[in-house]
């Protein structure tokens, strides 16, 4: 079977250690965000790629759940004895590797989906990983605060200012002019199952979405579409999920968020058991909906949710 799956970093890469376990046999594609792209030092960073290429690749920090295990920071602070910021970010020496191989890459010519399959071939996650597009795309997050009303990127408003300060709005800069990365319209047309993990669904799953042909191609495939929910009992299991949805004037509720992706894109979604009464109201939407464990606490869990998603594909195929 051929599974796609859009993915943004921490909830997307569990989920595909998961359903990794549970669909052996099977193919997965995965199209990752880049919309939380950066760069930094000269150096062009895809935090969301290299969550899903460390965690599958057996290379990743586990309790932290993004950056490398047994890292050091010897480079970060040479950088901050010379006064060069941002400090902010944290960027260990063997992140950095894999940092300046991609910029290297990019410079000589290649584009992201290539680099992306050369870093992948040395770690192996046994999945395909295509960046959602080649293509520059920069979420930017327009809020007000002291300094005055003003865009910052994404990963300022999340890193360096906890989403404290209220988002009005969420810029996925550059999208509308942004093509689809070689081989994910195809994925997509090809599956026979698409699911959305439970990642973010505005700077992850929405950044995906806003390429232009992504949504249609989704629209049109014949696969089923199964999403998971990542607000539990009404709150993100982990970050910031429900800032970013306020932004976009949307509850951080499993029912909510399930009916903003619309009938239209999702056949089916699977809410965690505390949010079983969520069911009915998902159900006269139009989609699906089943009340199962959604908590990641360990491989066998997540590859449990996994097994209901591809449950859930197979009872909503057409
Ligand atoms: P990011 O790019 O690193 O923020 O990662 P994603 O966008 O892929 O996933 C972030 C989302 O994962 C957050 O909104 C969390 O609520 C969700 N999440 C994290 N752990 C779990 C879990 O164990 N269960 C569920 N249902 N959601 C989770
Ligand atoms: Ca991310």
């Amino acid at each position: 079977m051929r599974i796609v799956v859009l993915a943004g970093g921490i909830g997307g890469a569990r989920f595909l250690r998961g359903l990794k376990a549970a669909a052996p046999g099977d193919e997965i594609t995965v199209i990752g965000n880049t919309g939380d792209d950066i760069h930094l030092f000269g150096l062009k960073v895809c935090p969301d790629l290299d969550t899903v290429m460390y965690t599958l690749g057996g290379g990743i920090h586990e309790e932290q759940g993004w950056g490398r295990a047994a890292e050091t920071w010897s480079v970060k602070e040479e950088l901050k004895a010379y006064g060069v910021g941002p400090d902010w970010f944290g960027l260990g020496d063997r992140d950095f590797a894999t940092h300046i191989v991609r910029t290297q890459m990019l410079a000589a010519g290649y584009p992201l989906s290539a680099v992306t399959e050369a870093l992948c071939a040395r770690w192996q996650p046994g999945v395909r990983l295509i960046p959602m597009s080649d293509d520059r795309v920069e979420t930017h997050v327009l809020i007000e605060d002291g300094e005055g009303r003003r865009a910052v990127h994404f990963q300022e408003y999340w890193v360096r200012l906890h989403a404290e300060v209220q988002a009005q709005a969420i810029l996925p800069v550059g999208a509308e002019d942004a093509k689809p990365a070689p081989g994910v319209l195809e994925a997509i047309a090809e599956a026979d199952v698409v699911l959305f993990p439970p990642s973010n669904p505005v700077v992850s799953i929405g950044t995906i979405l806003a390429v232009p042909g992504v949504r249609q191609a989704l629209a049109e495939a014949d696969a089923p579409v199964v999403g998971l929910s990542p607000i539990v009992g009404g709150a993100p299991v982990r970050g910031m999920a429900d800032k970013v949805l306020a932004a976009v004037g949307v509850e951080s509720t499993a029912g909510a968020v399930a009916r903003h992706y619309g009938p239209g894109l999702l056949d089916g979604w699977l809410v965690d058991t505390a949010d079983a009464a969520a069911v009915p109201a998902v159900e006269e939407a139009g989609i699906a909906c089943r009340a199962v464990p959604l908590m990641m606490t360990d491989v066998e869990a997540t590859a449990a949710m996994a097994r209901a998603a591809l449950a859930l594909a197979e009872e909503v195929r057409g």
